[in-house]
């Protein structure tokens, strides 16, 4: 069996949660991750952490660690679609969290440009 350097990356960035992908080093491994969060490389890359790494093993789920035929796959089809939706989610989530946060920063403009009118009409 021939020796791969590749080895299997959980890498993991504040905001796009964790991406797994193969690769021989850590910076091969934080370009696949913005590829696999749809993000510019220099965007993310400082802030990506390793959270560990597996050897790369054919044919065997990264994640789950049952067989299956992958050829350069890391993760089952099963697994693959889990890790989808769940950035899926997360994205969605993290939207609501600065839409709510666009909002509250509304109000309190309003609140605080109302209390100075008020002031001024007093
Ligand atoms: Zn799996």
């Amino acid at each position: 069996m021939a020796v791969s350097k590749e080895k299997i990356w959980f890498l993991r960035h504040e905001g796009h949660g964790v991406a797994i992908v193969r690769a021989e080093s850590f910076e091969q491994a934080t370009v696949a991750a913005a590829k696999f969060w749809g993000v510019p490389w220099a965007k993310v890359a400082a802030g990506i952490e390793v959270e560990r790494t597996k050897p790369l093993m054919t044919n065997i789920c990264a994640k789950c660690g049952k067989m299956f035929q992958g050829g350069k796959e890391i993760l089952c089809t099963h697994c693959e679609k889990a890790q989808r939706e769940e950035d899926a989610e997360k994205v969605r989530i993290q939207r609501k969290i600065r839409e709510r946060y666009k909002q509250e920063a509304r109000k309190r403009r309003r609140e605080n440009e109302e209390g100075r009118s008020a002031e001024l009409e007093a």
